[in-house]
């Protein structure tokens, strides 16, 4: 039975995120079809929970901008952005700063829920 509040890499299936209920930053634009807030595209985070080994790697660039990579294989997982306040793929909305890479992380299977359910 694989536990469903854990975000794993995609490739070597290290845990990334251990608490995924309490991070998921479930922010919406007004539009539901904005792909930008797809879980299938990507995973974004509540900044206010992120996890150390995140945090560290925000502070280290001061808050500014980079990637996340796999602690254990050191691929790419996902980016952070505190400069540029990104909007959607509409417009409507500016995007949470943290977000995984779906495609790089196997995220739980509630995520899926979360985005049917809408
Ligand atoms: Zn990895
Ligand atoms: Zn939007």
């Amino acid at each position: 039975m694989p536990n469903i509040e854990h975000i794993k890499c995609h490739k070597c299936r290290n845990i990334l995120l251990s608490d995924f209920a309490s991070i998921y930053s479930s922010a919406l634009c007004g539009d539901q079809k904005c792909s930008s807030y797809s879980t299938k595209n990507f995973a974004f985070l509540h900044e206010d929970n992120l996890p150390k080994w995140i945090r560290l790697k925000i502070e280290e660039e001061r808050w500014t901008r980079g990637k996340l990579y796999c602690e254990n294989c050191g691929c790419k997982v996902g980016t952070f952005d505190f400069v540029s306040g990104r909007k959607c793929e509409c417009g409507n909305s500016v995007l949470p700063p943290v977000h995984f890479i779906s495609s790089q992380v196997d995220v739980p299977i509630t995520l899926n829920l979360f985005q049917s359910i809408k």
